[in-house]
Parts: C-alpha cells; structure tokens; sequence
C-alpha cells in the first residue's frame, strides 16, 4: 500500500497529503477547488483530474470534505469506487460526518470488497501539518489493522472506539462538548470579568481546578484572549457538526437539555457569518475588542 490518494486537499487535506507524503508513501490528491490543487502541488503533491483514477492506483484513499453530502456524493457517485476500484481498496474518511451516512455507504461498498474505516481528526491544520492528530476510529479489527500504517503516517494518538461509524458518532460528541464548553467558558469569564477578575487570572485558576476543558486550555489562550481567532476551524464547519449531533440526539428520540440549549444558540448565532473562526461563538457574551 505505497501509494495513497487524499480527496479533499483543504486545510486539514492538505497537511495529512504531507504528512504522508514525509513517512514515504507515494500521495496523490484531488479536489475541485484550484487554489486547493496549487497549493498541494507546491508541496509536491501529484494532482489528478477527478477521483476515479484514485480508487483504481491506490491501495488507499484519504477523504478530508466538508460533510456527509460530499462524502456520499463521492463514494456512492457516477465517479466512486464502484464504478471500477483496485481489488482490496481501503477508503478511510477523516471527515466530521453523519454515522448514518457513514454505515449507509460501508453497507453498499462492503459487498464489492472495498473497506471502510472512519477516523475523523482533531488538532487543526497544524496538527495536520505535524502529523500529531488525535483520530477517533471506527471499523472492523481487520480493516483498522490494514488502515494502521497509513493512519500512523497522520496522527499521534489513536483511540479504535467500535465498528464503522463509532469513529463519527464519538467525534460529534466531541464536538458538541467542545461547542458547548466554548459558551458556557465565554460566559464563565463574563461573570468573572463583571466582578472584578482579570480574564487570564481566572483561566490560571480554572485550569488548576475541577472546571477545566480543552477550551479553557487551549482555545482560550491561542485564539479567543489574544484575539488571534486564527485556528483553521470555521463558524460553518462547527455549525454542521452540531447540525449533526443535534440530529443524532433527535434520531434517537432523546431529551439532552442542555445540549439542546447549546445547539440552539450555535443555530441562531447568524450574525457571526459563516467564515469567522468557531472561536467567534464567544462574542454572545464577550466583546473581543474589550
Ligand atoms: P476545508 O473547507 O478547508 O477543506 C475541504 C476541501 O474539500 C476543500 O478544499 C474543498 O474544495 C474540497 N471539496 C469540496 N467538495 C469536494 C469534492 N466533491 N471532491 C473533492 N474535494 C472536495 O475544510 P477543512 O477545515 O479541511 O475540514 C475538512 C473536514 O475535516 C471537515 O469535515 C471538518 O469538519 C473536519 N475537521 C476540520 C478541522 C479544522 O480544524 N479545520 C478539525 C477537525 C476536523
């Protein structure tokens, strides 16, 4: 399994190319998008004409799209791998999607002998770039063990959570406490602002105690208190990840309040436009200009 193709060459595309590329497997790339495709061949990146001539030159294809619709689009499409694959293709989507989707299309490719491994990310483009990603992972013993070598090529940690799909109902999870921990963190340092507490004073304080998360670790000081907002991670793509949970959760048939509560504000937050980092979502109660 030499050569490896990565459909999707975007901000976490991109650096997973790369990453492969540097552990020495041969990496070809498409995407529709011809700043997308510069950008790889810069990096030395073999661009193809559409996907179809990877599911047959390669004995594994990396998805990075930006949700179920493009995933289903390009693995059950006019142009996917049942219309003529290599024997044995491994297909492993690192994209943020829908476990349904995910299941649907395993369902369909599983019969013509072509597996199927979801292991959706997190770290951001630069954990891309570093290959030191955390992957959540779902599919068979069998599949996630032929899948290893190249997953190993991506990230450093790897966590098998169950069989396909798992990988993407874990990741939604993720995201949702993530989405959530940064509203209630942005309304945390709200109240103690308004009582006389310095912000960062207040982080040192939670990040020894009980009430810390990855947000008030990470996202805090990198993006939101310095007022970079630069982490490579869009308003659009968090609000079709907690589209997805919230979807999830009604499937179902479940009553989570607070996670409904949550869901609701990302849903009416339409004056952050779509493009803003995620970190913005803190702007219904802080000013960052302040
Ligand atoms: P992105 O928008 O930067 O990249 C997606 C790429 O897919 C774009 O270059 C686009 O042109 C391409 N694309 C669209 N339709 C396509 C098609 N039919 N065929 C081939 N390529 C197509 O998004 P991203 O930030 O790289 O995120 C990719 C996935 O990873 C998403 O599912 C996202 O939720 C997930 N994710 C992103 C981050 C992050 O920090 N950016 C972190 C973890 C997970």
């Amino acid at each position: 399994m030499r050569t490896i193709g990565v459909i999707g060459l975007g901000h976490m595309g991109r650096g997973m190319a790369l990453s492969l590329r540097r552990r020495g497997f041969d990496v070809m790339g498409y995407d529709p998008a011809p700043a997308a495709r510069e950008a790889s061949a810069a990096d030395g990146i073999e661009i193809v004409d559409g996907p179809s001539v990877l599911w047959r030159a390669c004995g594994a294809v990396v998805l990075s799209l930006p949700n179920p619709e493009v995933v289903e689009a390009v693995l059950l499409g006019p142009d996917g791998p049942l219309q003529g694959a290599r024997p044995g293709l491994l297909v492993i989507d690192t994209s943020t999607s829908d476990p349904a989707v995910t299941r649907r299309i395993a369902s369909a490719l599983t019969p013509a002998g072509i597996d199927l491994v979801d292991a959706p990310v997190s770290g951001g483009p630069k954990g891309a770039h570093a290959a030191t990603l955390t992957m959540v992972i779902g599919g068979s013993e069998r599949a996630v063990a032929r899948a290893e070598p190249v997953l190993a090529a991506m990230s450093a940690t790897r966590v098998h959570v169950g069989d396909v799909g798992a990988g993407h109902v874990t990741k939604l999870a993720n995201n949702l406490l993530c989405a959530a921990h940064l509203i209630t963190a942005a309304e945390a340092v709200r109240m103690a602002k308004e009582a006389g507490v310095d912000p960062e004073r207040l982080l040192a304080g939670i990040n020894a105690g009980s009430g810390r998360s990855g947000v008030t670790q990470v996202n805090f000081p990198t993006w939101v208190l310095n007022g970079a907002f630069d982490s490579g991670f869009t308003m659009k793509l968090m609000r079709k990840d907690v589209r997805l949970a919230e979807s999830l959760i009604g499937a179902l048939g479940l009553d989570l309040p607070l996670s409904g509560e949550a869901a609701r504000l990302w849903r009416d937050s339409a004056e952050i436009p779509d493009d803003a980092d995620f970190n913005a979502i803190v702007t219904l109660q802080l000013d960052p200009n302040a």
